[in-house]
């Protein structure tokens, strides 16, 4: 079983030097996975439906942004031009253990930073933008507000429950030592991904 290290063949895409620089474009099918990058804070697009795959290469060579796709037809298009990685697994277990051992991805970079319905950074609400909310959550520390879809975040069941599967994820996933991004070139990897363990 591979467990590490790039099963991709070479390629002149290598990924941006660190974490804070990365940006993905998840395919329509891995908006899921989108999701849950969002949560760990990472700039994620997701694809629209209905849009061809060659503007979906193109965006995430024109964007810098590091293409995550099931779809071995459409990595091949970005391969050689852009960062991209097909992924291998069934679920989002598998794809959360695939990002943190290919890439050594933080689940923990900076949770819920970036709001998960569009991707932008939340800001800390301000008493009138909390003026909604439950007493007990209004004037916490924590609250965080989404400027372009007026939504609200705060530290409730949901999302302690997303904080702490981000944290399992870091914990079981990731690679001691591993430095992201520096000795990982992201290409078509035609292997599938052999997994031993399912979570949860
Ligand atoms: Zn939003």
């Amino acid at each position: 079983m591979a467990t590490s290290g790039p099963h991709a063949k070479p390629a002149d895409n290598a990924l941006p030097s660190g974490p804070a620089q990365v940006a993905f474009l998840c395919d329509e099918m891995l908006a899921g996975l989108g999701r849950w990058l969002r949560a760990a804070g990472y700039d994620t697009v997701v694809v629209e439906r209905g849009i061809d795959d060659r503007q979906v290469a193109r965006r995430a060579v024109h964007e810098g942004r590091v293409l995550l796709t099931r779809d071995r037809r459409l990595a091949e298009q970005v391969a050689g031009t852009g960062a991209v990685l097909l992924l291998g697994g069934n679920d989002i277990y598998a794809w959360a253990r695939e990002l943190a051992e290919r890439l050594a991805l933080d689940w923990m970079f900076r949770p819920f930073s970036r709001c998960l319905c569009c991707n932008t950074p939340l800001e800390l609400a301000d008493a009138a933008q909390q003026g909604d909310l439950p007493p007990a959550v209004r004037g916490t520390q924590n609250v965080r507000y989404c400027t372009a879809c007026d939504k609200l975040f705060w530290e409730g069941s949901h999302v302690r429950r997303m904080q702490q599967r981000l944290r399992e994820w870091k914990g079981r996933y990731t690679q001691d030592g591993a430095v992201f991004a520096d000795t990982v070139t992201v290409g078509v990897d035609l292997s599938v991904f052999g997994l031993d363990e399912q979570s949860d």
